[in-house]
């Protein structure tokens, strides 16, 4: 007794922020202790934040530190694992018998196996409260004593990611920090609670974290996943922060529509309710409101918190009303930040006693998942989907890379298949058959959904990987037979090209594959001149009469400032960066088509490309462009404010793109910058609403379609009904089939003349004057997967996704749909690099003679 008093008085701040009535062991540091000041005073730092979690594990030995990876600004990804040192001595063996639940085969006696629990915390970097919940409830379970504590422990393996966002926690947190007044200012107004643009919601490249679990475009979700498939927990939190003038969520999530199809129904109906009494009674014990079942979505598999519920655990995603800052007056009372805190600490400390209480039901939950997935697998009459595109292998293999980073078992075809329209080739496809226990996985990955029981999204309503991949694929019911191979492994997916033979005339590379766009760009970086073809050809190539498409690459021997032996050594170099294959040939003169010294085969002039961002600009639609050049071409790209606007040199630029924003700030002296250097052959890309802010400046002549639907609705409708009549006709994100002219320069390197294109606007742009303009055209039944509302898809049937606008000696390409969404629409990539590469020679009637004739 006397010991428990000593401790309450030595941790000042652990009365208020844990449960009454429980121990610490004073040999281990509460964070204020080692932090130097009282939790919720500041923000702190990521490398603070990582050091008390390394000091946990040298002091005690319950905790452990790993490093997972990094993130683009190289600070560390860290898990603090938890659990009795018992636990921990036998640490690997706890592992794979846990990862028994994943296979039928085996038998498991889960009476005797710990629940694996992972707490992930801030991953929009701007929602701070969580990353400091992490410290207390790490604290908590390394330092309280008695027999709860223990008991914990020994039942549970507990992994706590204290920052799921660091970069994006420490831009956020150095905002608030900075901004900080003695004494604090409560006035929203202040600067301390407004952050300039981008915000620290994102990542680096101003990516959005909460999209990407089943993504994987970026760095921290790569490394996040697979420490996630090394464990596959039983309880996986995520932890939000909202409006301040709200209170605090938690899960059930909105129960209608909401709900993701694979998903099984024991999630929503036993697990949530059985959870919620958990979080329901820790924050009743502290007097906080809170609300749950009414708001938010958990469909999406690239959610944190819908992820895990695929992998036959509980996601659970927490959301607390911010003070964003360190105190911040909302409707009711002034919000701060140790009290957002506490509340994430409360719900965290329910959730590891809800987890170990339920521990056994989490794992046969875990167990059944796996089993009934297979079954549902055996049943599915489809049987296996194949994919594979033969003149574009890094596309295909980096799609093959992608399943194999999310454990689906995907496998060689073995034989040629054609399925309709599609032609497979044996060993440049690959085949996921059903019968697998990932299945569920694999649906989320190829299954298109039109039906949905709702029609109000929190965000995108379609993700189906393989569109957004570009491939050509099917599924295959049981009347086809197809040969399937061996599993692919990850040196499978490996692309290596054939050696370059030394060629005194010049060299080829085939621009129907999708890294051929860094071939590209990096013999341009090294001086190296090259030309791509306007018309198609058939050369031969060692003897073999090939056929090379729009967009070819040629690059020509004597006509380079290297000698022949350097221009050699760079073009290995290209092949061997971007994996693609370079061919040789001695002669100008091709079997068909055009001669490699026609007009038709042009320069591409080195793109300097420049975009403007800053407030107004939509930072991910940006950040999508710059992550693409960066990631994908290894091209700079120079980011100017539009505030700064008046002072660039524009002429120094060929490449001038404008993501979704409004750009009234550059006013009447901006737009006519724009249209005198377009005018003289500059090169407008348009993205999304910036071309709608570009129609209304006349800066292009372009028409949006009339927005009939804009007669006032005459029904009477109840008050209530209003929130559900507007989100039904907002466009939240769904896929769309395109047609393509692929003899249009952006449509170079294309084969097929289906492509599916992601939207996520409500611009519907009618088709421009000249004929040959129109770039892609929505089918006549274009929705291919997602929700959209009738009225919508009457205005997408016969608007135009990517049109060309001519302006003088120059062009603007408007690009209604992303052409780079969330950094993993890679089918529509193409488009973007041709405008950069081949834009400049685009003209009007699409032609552009060199010579007069
Ligand atoms: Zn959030």
């Amino acid at each position: 007794m006397v010991l428990v008093m000593i401790s309450f008085c030595a941790f000042g701040q652990n009365n208020y922020f844990f449960p009454s009535g429980v121990s610490f062991d004073p040999a281990i540091p509460t964070p204020e202790q080692f932090l130097g000041y009282p939790v919720g005073d500041w923000h702190t730092r990521h490398d603070r934040i990582v050091s008390y979690f390394q000091e946990l594990a040298r002091v005690s030995q319950k905790a452990h530190f790993q490093i997972i990876g990094y993130t683009n600004e190289r600070r560390p990804q860290v898990v603090l694992t938890i659990t009795s040192p018992e636990n921990y001595s036998r640490i690997e063996e706890i592992r794979k018998e846990h990862l028994k639940l994943t296979d039928p085969t085996q038998s498991v006696n889960v009476s005797s196996m710990p629940v694996i629990i992972t707490h992930g915390y801030n991953v929009h970097g701007n929602e701070p409260s969580s990353s400091e919940a992490a410290m207390l409830t790490a604290y908590y379970l390394v330092a309280a004593q008695g027999e709860f504590a223990e008991r914990t422990l020994k039942e549970a393996v507990i992994h706590v990611d204290p920052n799921y966002n660091p970069d994006g926690r420490d831009r956020h947190s150095n905002w608030a920090n900075m901004h900080k007044g003695f004494p604090p200012v409560s006035d929203p107004m202040d600067r301390e609670h407004n952050e300039v643009w981008p915000g620290g919601r994102f990542n680096h490249y101003w990516f959005d974290l909460n999209r990407d679990w089943l993504p994987l475009a970026h760095v921290e979700s790569r490394n996040r996943i697979e420490f996630f498939h090394q464990w596959l927990p039983n309880v996986c939190t995520d932890y939000h922060e909202m409006g301040t003038n709200a209170t605090n969520f938690f899960e059930p999530t909105k129960p209608i529509g909401s709900e993701n199809p694979v998903v099984p129904r024991a999630n929503y109906d036993q697990l949530n309710p059985l959870f919620a009494k958990y979080f329901a009674k820790a924050l009743d014990d502290i007097g906080s409101l809170y609300f749950s079942k009414e708001n938010f979505d958990n469909s999406y598999p690239g959610y944190g918190s819908t992820y895990p519920d695929i992998h036959g655990g509980l996601g659970l995603v927490f959301e607390q009303a911010s003070s964003r800052g360190h105190i911040q007056q909302s409707s009711t009372k002034v919000v701060t930040f140790a009290f957002t805190i506490r509340n994430h600490v409360r719900t965290s400390l329910a959730t590891v006693k809800a987890g170990v209480e339920n521990r056994e039901l989490l794992l046969k939950h875990q167990q059944e998942y796996f089993k009934s997935a297979l079954e549902e697998g055996r049943k599915s009459p489809i049987k296996a989907y194949v994919f594979g595109d033969s003149k574009d292998q890094s596309r295909t293999k980096a799609f093959a890379e992608l399943l194999l980073k999310h454990r689906i078992e995907t496998n060689r075809l073995d034989a040629d298949l054609t399925v309709g329209a599609n032609k497979y080739e044996k060993g440049k496809a690959f085949v996921v058959t059903t019968d697998q226990t990932q299945y569920r996985m694999v649906r989320s990955m190829f299954e298109k959904v039109t039906t949905f029981h709702d029609s109000v999204f929190y965000d995108a309503s379609a993700w189906t990987m393989a569109l957004a991949y570009g491939l050509p694929h099917d599924a295959l019911n049981a009347t086809v037979k197809f040969s399937k191979g061996a599993r692919v492994k990850a040196e499978d997916v490996a692309l290596n090209p054939a050696p370059v033979i030394k060629t005194n005339y010049a060299y080829i590379i085939d621009w129907t594959e999708y890294n051929a766009s860094r071939a590209l760009y990096y013999l341009l970086s090294k001086g190296v001149f090259v030309k791509a073809a306007f018309q198609p050809f058939t050369a031969e190539i060692n003897g073999v009469k090939k056929n090379f498409g729009y967009g070819t690459l040629v690059i020509p021997v004597v006509d380079q400032n290297l000698s022949g032996e350097e221009l050699f050594s760079v073009v290995k170099e290209s092949s061997q960066v971007a994996g693609v294959d370079v061919h040789s040939v001695n002669t100008g003169y091709n079997l068909q088509g055009v001669d490699l010294g026609s007009n038709n085969v042009r320069t591409v002039p080195d793109p300097k490309v420049v975009m403007l961002v800053g407030e107004g600009v939509a930072a991910t639609d940006a950040g999508a462009i710059w992550y693409l050049l960066d990631s994908k071409l290894k091209m700079p790209i120079t980011k100017v404010n539009t505030s700064q606007f008046g002072q660039l040199r524009i002429n120094d630029y060929n490449t001038l793109i404008l993501v979704s924003g409004n750009y009234g700030v550059l006013g009447e002296n901006g737009i006519a910058k724009i249209k005198s250097w377009v005018q003289q052959g500059g090169t407008l890309i348009l993205i999304k609403n910036a071309i709608s802010w570009a129609i209304n400046s006349k800066l292009i002549d372009e028409q949006l379609k009339k927005e009939e639907d804009q007669k006032k609705d005459t029904r009477r409708m109840d008050y209530d009904s209003a929130p559900e009549y507007q989100g039904s006709r907002s466009i939240g994100g769904s896929i769309y089939m395109g047609n393509l002219d692929i003899t249009n320069p952006l449509g170079f390197g294309y084969t097929s003349r289906d492509l599916p294109v992601y939207r996520n606007t409500s611009i519907f742009l009618e088709p421009g004057k000249s004929p040959f303009n129109t770039v892609i055209k929505y089918t006549a039944k274009p929705l291919l997967s997602g929700y959209i509302h009738p009225t919508n898809l009457d205005k997408i049937r016969n608007s135009v996704s990517l049109q060309v606008s001519n302006i003088g000696q120059g062009r603007a390409i408007l690009f209604v749909d992303d052409p780079a969404f969330r950094g993993y629409w890679n089918g529509t990539n193409k488009l973007f690099f041709n405008a950069l590469f081949f834009g400049s020679n685009i003209s009007s009637g699409g032609f552009n003679w060199e010579e007069e004739h």
